[in-house]
Formats: C-alpha cells, sequence, structure tokens
C-alpha cells in the first residue's frame, strides 16, 4: 500500500534523522535525539504539517542491556522484524559506495495524528535481494562502532538514499530538507549535483545542532571519504566541510543550509561560539505531551481540560488542578512504577520512601556518579527516607559510560550495607521505562557538567507528570527554572556570572550544593504535603512551554517558512 498521491504532491518538509524513536520496541533510537525526532514526527503529524521522514532501519537495532553479577552491563544484539508493522517499498534505488551501486530499500511507517492526518516515514535498508551479503549488513546497527567505514557508509544511505528515495516515490515538492544533526549531510550533495550551484542547494536545507561537545559532530579523515565517494566528491563541498584536513559533517550541514539552529537558549549562545562563522537561532526543544502524559494524568487533565492535546497552553493554568486528584494519580503512578521494578530485581524498593529518579545514557558529562560523591553524608541524609532507582545505556566502546554503571551498583551496596539505603539500576532503559520512570519517582535528578546538555528533555516529560526536577542549571532547565522557580530545585549556580567557581563543575562544590539543597529544601518541603502538591502543579505548569506542538510550530515558521494556515503552504 503506498502513500496517496495528493499527500505525496502536498508534502514539502524532509525530516532526515539517523534515529527516530516511532515506538519503544522499534529499534531505530539509542537516547534523546531518537527521542526528540519521535515527539517531532507526533506532533507533525497532530498538526498536519506536511512533513516526510527518513531514518535507517536497524534490524538489530542499537542493543539490549544487561547487568552481570557484578554490575557490568553486557549487551546483546536484537532480532527486529520489520515485516509486522510496516509495508515495503516495492523499486529499492541505488548509492554508489566506492565502485558498487548498493541497493537500497525502505520500510513505510505511517505516524497518525491527531485528526487522522498520515506522516510517512521510510526507514531505508540495505537488506535487499540483489545485494551481496556483506551490503545487506550496512544497515544493520544503529552506531555500530566496528569502524569509521561503516558509519560514514550508513550516513551515505540516509543522506543520499533519503532524497534518491523521496525522489522515485514522487516527493517532488520538498522545499526544506530539514537535518536533524549532521548525520544526514550528504543529502546537500545528491541536490548539488541536481541544481549545479551551492546557492540554490542552500535555499533548500535548514539544520539543526544537538550538541555543545565538540566530539559529538562526526567527522571523517579524508581519505575515507576519498575511499567511499571516488572522485565524485565536488571539490567545492570538500572545501565547506574542510575541519583541519578532516571532513566534518556539521560543517556542510551548516554551510548549506538557510537555516541553523541549536536545541535551547544556552545552546545557542555555544553555538555561536562553537561555529562563529554562521548565524545560529534557537528552538527550544519539547515533548510530545499526549505521548508521555501517564494515564492517570491524562484522564485527570481530559476532565479538567478537554481541549489540551490540541491547545497545551491551557496547562499553564495548573495550579487550578484539585490537590486530591493529582495526590491519587501520583500515588497510582509511583505504585505501578514499584509494582513492576519489584518484578524486575532482587532488591525491592518501598513505596513509602522518597523516591529520586534518574536515568539516561551514561555519556560521561552527564555526571551518573556525582550524588554519591560524599557517600557518607549522602547515606546519612537519606536514611530511612530516601531511596534511588536508575537506569540507562552506556555505549558499548564508552569505557568511562560503563565504569559509572558499575560504580552505582557498587555504591548501591555501600549504602545499603552501611546506611539501609536502596539504589536500584534498572535494564535496558527504553520509552516504555523511561513512561514508568519519569512519571512514578518523586523527584527528577540531572547533574550534567554545565553547558554540556544541549537541551535533555527527560526533566520536561517528568514535570509533565507532576514530578518537580532537581538539577544543574543546565539545557532546558536553565529556561524552566527562570520561567518558574517553584517547579523544582536547582543545583548550584546559575549562568549568570561565568567566573563563578560553581560553573567550573567542581564536584566537590556541586555535590555540596545537592546535598545542601535536598536536606534543607527538599526533603522538609516533601514533609508538608500541600506545600509538594502546590511544586508539583507548578511543574505541570512547565509543560505549557516544553512540548513539541509549541516546538514544531517554530520550525514550520522560522525553519520551514510555512504559512499557519492550513493546508500549510510554502511561502516562496
Ligand atoms: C527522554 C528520553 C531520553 C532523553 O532524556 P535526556 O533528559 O535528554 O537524557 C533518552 N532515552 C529515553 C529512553 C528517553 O525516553
Amino acid at each position: 500500500m503506498e502513500i496517496d498521491e495528493e499527500l505525496r504532491a502536498n508534502t514539502n518538509v524532509a525530516y532526515i534523522s539517523m534515529e527516530i524513536a516511532i515506538d519503544s520496541n522499534i529499534p531505530t533510537y539509542s537516547g534523546g535525539l531518537g527521542v526528540l525526532s519521535g515527539d517531532t514526527v507526533r506532533s507533525a503529524a497532530d498538526l498536519e504539517i506536511p512533513m516526510v521522514g527518513i531514518c535507517l532501519c536497524y534490524s538489530s537495532g542499537y542493543f539490549y542491556q544487561f547487568f552481570n553479577e557484578f554490575g557490568e552491563q553486557k549487551e546483546k544484539e536484537i532480532a527486529w522484524n520489520f515485516y509486522y508493522e510496516f509495508d515495503k517499498v516495492e523499486k529499492p534505488i541505488t548509492v554508489k559506495i566506492e565502485n558498487k551501486d548498493v541497493l537500497v530499500s525502505a520500510w513505510l511507517y505511517r505516524v497518525i495524528g491527531q485528526s487522522g492526518h498520515i506522516l510517512p516515514i521510510y526507514l531505508l535498508t540495505t537488506d535487499v535481494e540483489g545485494n551481496e551479503e556483506w551490503m545487506k549488513k550496512m544497515t544493520g546497527s544503529l552506531y555500530d562502532s566496528t569502524s569509521r567505514w561503516n558509519r560514514i557508509v550508513q550516513e551515505m544511505i540516509l543522506g543520499i538514499g533519503g532524497v534518491k528515495l523521496l525522489k522515485s516515490l514522487g516527493y517532488n515538492n520538498i522545499e526544506t530538507y530539514h537535518l536533524n544533526e549532521g548525520h544526514g549531510s550528504f543529502s546537500t550533495l545528491e541536490l548539488y549535483n541536481e541544481l549545479g550551484n551551492i546557492e540554490k542547494v542552500k535555499e533548500k536545507f535548514a539544520f539543526t545542532t544537538h550538541t555543545p561537545v565538540p566530539a559529538g559532530h562526526d567527522r571523517f579523515k579524508n581519505d575515507l571519504v576519498k575511499k567511499v565517494f571516488e572522485n565524485r566528491m565536488p571539490s567545492e563541498i570538500q572545501k565547506l566541510a574542510d575541519d583541519n584536513g578532516e571532513f566534518n559533517m556539521t560543517f556542510l550541514g551548516m554551510a548549506l543550509s538557510r537555516y541553523r539552529n541549536a536545541v535551547a537558549k544556552k545552546h545557542g549562545d555555544i553555538s555561536r561560539k562553537m561555529f562563529p562563522q554562521y548565524e545560529i537561532d534557537y528552538i527550544t526543544n519539547g515533548v510530545h505531551l499526549p505521548f508521555w502524559v501517564s494515564k492517570p494524568l491524562r484522564k485527570m487533565f481530559g476532565r479538567k481540560w478537554p481541549n489540551w492535546r490540541a491547545n497545551p497552553s491551557v496547562l499553564e493554568n495548573a495550579i487550578e488542578l484539585d490537590d486530591l486528584d493529582l495526590f491519587d494519580a501520583h500515588i497510582e503512578n509511583k505504585f505501578n512504577l514499584i509494582n513492576y521494578q519489584k518484578g524486575h530485581s532482587w532488591n525491592l524498593l518501598d513505596e513509602e520512601l522518597i523516591t529520586i529518579g534518574f536515568a539516561r545514557r551514561f555519556a560521561t558529562y552527564k555526571r551518573a556518579t556525582l550524588i554519591f560523591h560524599d557517600i557518607d553524608r549522602l547515606g546519612k541524609i537519606c536514611k530511612n527516607r530516601v531511596q534511588f532507582i536508575f537506569a540507562g545505556k552506556a555505549h558499548p566502546k564508552d569505557q568511562m559510560g560503563k565504569d559509572y554503571i558499575k560504580e552505582i551498583h557498587e555504591s548501591g551496596e555501600y549504602l545499603y550495607n552501611n546506611y539501609g539505603v536502596k539504589v536500584v539500576m534498572m535494564e535496558n532503559y527504553n520509552m516504555d521505562l523511561a513512561h514508568m520512570l519519569v512519571s512514578g519517582v518523586d523527584i527528577w535528578l540531572n547533574t550534567p557538567n554545565r553547558y554540556r546538555e544541549a537541551s535533555g528533555t527527560s526533566g520536561m516529560k517528568a514535570a509533565l507528570n507532576g514530578v518537580p526536577n532537581f538539577s544543574v542549571l543546565d539545557g532546558w532547565w536553565l529556561e524552566g527554572y527562570k520561567m518558574n522557580a517553584l517547579s523544582g530545585w536547582a543545583i548550584g549556580p546559575d549562568d549568570s556570572n561565568p567566573n563563578d567557581p560553581g560553573v567550573s563543575n567542581d564536584w566537590d562544590i556541586d555535590s555540596n550544593a545537592l546535598y545542601e539543597t535536598l536536606e534543607n529544601e527538599i526533603l522538609p518541603t516533601y514533609l508538608n504535603h500541600d506545600e509538594w502538591i502546590f511544586r508539583q502543579k507548578n511543574a505541570i505548569s512547565l509543560a505549557a512551554y516544553f512540548n513539541t506542538h509549541r516546538m514544531i510550530m517554530e520550525y514550520a515558521d522560522r525553519a520551514y517558512r510555512l504559512r499557519r494556515q492550513r493546508p500549510w503552504k510554502y511561502i516562496k
């Protein structure tokens, strides 16, 4: 079954992303980037933005994570079968890699918006009859780190294959190719070959950067580029991507875009410093509220504001929610989480205790173990009152990230043996587990190194579900906390004084601030029932802004140049 002609003809935004988290179990994401992409297409479908999505189809996924008896992460490849929920595109296209024509086909998934609007997503695959065996594996796993060759090849398939596939399917009116991070930047080459001039190519692209961590920007050695493209890389393009003798995918995407943006206000400031040659706007991230709201809160919101899904700004009035309703809704979520936890661990959490949650990718800058920095002090504060639940994956090649996971297990054992304080680490963090965690814990913790977190989104999901944030002032929380300081707590200083020693991310200073706030502010507030519910309501009110409906409207205006009347039209 195909997408009908009218829809194809009306589609004028192609969203190109290495990850799009369509569903918790479909292995097309590893973390925040993919979840954001998923929320973006969900909101775009709801608001009938004429968009098509392009991603790869990773049949062995990212990986399934489990822990051995020493608390070490182990990984297992998964084997996802795309046959059930997807339609196969009949006619493959080809992407030239080295001197071979590689066949690329795709699985089609339809995101259905609230009013029934269809947003097609094509997941490209080289597992196609007619390809040699080694080619079939090219798109097998996400962020496969076995070789840089595999990585560049995947990015050629995503970028070049994506544009070619859309053409072959009759998407002839794309006015904006939105490069969601640099992985898709090779698509500029395909347009360059077609349009023959840099200025015309530039009119067609918008670029979003997602990380202030320099190593997070893809670079390839020029020899590798030469190997896979042979002599097909135009020197004009090569020059634009040049980064001290390497080929930089962010440079390429930025150089060839008419619009560029970062994903939070502070991230905009940092990105303009990292890439001073470009104008860079910012559009702060959000989450798709109907997707991330827990069932009890969904019912409560529905009773209070029947139209809240279409118009999330009504959540500004969260203060009007009924105290008891909110209390009951949260308890239901908390019991749900703790019940689930008990079925998945020998170390059983307790419904009565204040539960602090922390879940994210175990990238080193996220400082997952900051809270254990003075472990005896933490033990004394938490004894008989507080427990912890952690989750998150480390990239298989990231030994530092893996060491953090082990340290959490070890710290947990120490805290339990000495203070009876429980720390559990759940296996295989994915969106299903995230749903339970962000709604079922009492406090959502985040302790990144300052200005390394582009935005972060899990804290927005927590806020939506009435779970206050307790976080270092970075990414979206700098904005959220400034908007409403009653919606949670800050750890350490903000960015108003860049010379403040706290901004140096000193572990002593930050952990000290964390313990003080936890002991002297958060725990006493929790004991004051009314005050706590007041805080929960303030947290919910943040969701009026930090949602992907608001976000995608900003993209529509500034990145896609769409006029705000439906059907959406491109402004020439
Ligand atoms: C929301 C989410 C993320 C991103 O959260 P951050 O706050 O950016 O770390 C990552 N993984 C999963 C499974 C999520 O649901």
